[in-house]
Order: structure tokens, then sequence, then C-alpha cells
């Protein structure tokens, strides 16, 4: 199976786009309902795990993958960030520790 294969399976592959893409200038209101509307696609669909680390490590910017909107997205991988700034902290304060 190639990287992308798991599309053939997506519940959504017949669902038209405007479910999980905002269009622009969308109400805050209206954005909820859609991102609501789009997860209940997606909560039981069989290739969601696929779906969601494809958009997490593509970096998708934009729409509903895998359960997950644009902000949850953004949320899930601010963790894994290298920060270098956050390293040498976190490294000069365990030396001389003794650890
Ligand atoms: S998880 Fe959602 S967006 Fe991803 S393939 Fe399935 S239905 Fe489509």
């Amino acid at each position: 199976m190639t990287d992308l294969e798991w599309q053939q399976f997506a519940r959504c592959k017949n669902i038209g786009a405007d479910t999980f893409y905002p269009p622009d200038n969308e109400e805050m209101g209206t954005r909820l309902r859609r991102e609501r509307a789009a997860k209940q696609i997606c909560g039981p669909c069989v290739v969601r795990m696929q779906c969601r680390m494809h958009a997490l490590l593509a970096a998708e910017r934009y729409g509903v993958w895998g359960g997950l909107t644009e902000s949850e997205r953004r949320r899930v991988k601010r963790p894994y960030r290298f920060e270098p700034d956050l390293a040498a902290t976190t490294v000069g304060a365990t030396e001389g520790s003794g650890r």
C-alpha cells in the first residue's frame, strides 16, 4: 500500500469538501456546526488514524482531517516541536544535578 492508498477507504470520499473546509469569512457559529458535522463523519471512518497522521506530518493547514480541526491539530503538534532554546534550558538545568 502506498502512503495515500488509505484514501480509497475514506468515509468522506463522496461527500462535498465544503463540509471539511471553511469558506472565507465563515462565522463562528457556522464553523462550529460545520466542524461538528465533519467530525461525525470522521468518527467511524476506518482510516481515521491514517488520515490524522497524514495531516499532522504534512502540516495540512486547513480543514478537518482525521476528526481534528485546524486548531486542534496545532495543539496536538505543539509538544512535538523541537525548540532549541527550551532544549538548551533543560540541559543546563540538569547539568551538575548528579543525574
Ligand atoms: S477521517 Fe474524516 S477526513 Fe479523514 S478520510 Fe475519514 S472521513 Fe475523511
